[in-house]
């Protein structure tokens, strides 16, 4: 097993669930400026389609 190359963790934006790198912050810069506006609560605009799911699981 090499997990030193697949160590991966939540996005720092609370409205996201996109698993990223460790050695990243945010997924992407949408959810950069989403964590610093403090825009949490309301549809993540990331664009993954892995975090999108998670707002319209049933
Ligand atoms: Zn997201
Ligand atoms: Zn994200």
């Amino acid at each position: 097993m090499n997990e030193q190359s697949t160590l991966t963790k939540p996005c720092d934006h609370d409205g996201c669930g996109c698993q990223i790198p460790i050695s990243r912050d945010y997924c992407n810069e949408a959810c950069r400026m989403a964590a610093e506006e403090q825009n949490v609560g309301s549809t993540c605009e990331c664009g993954h389609a892995a975090c999108q799911q998670l707002h319209h699981h049933h």
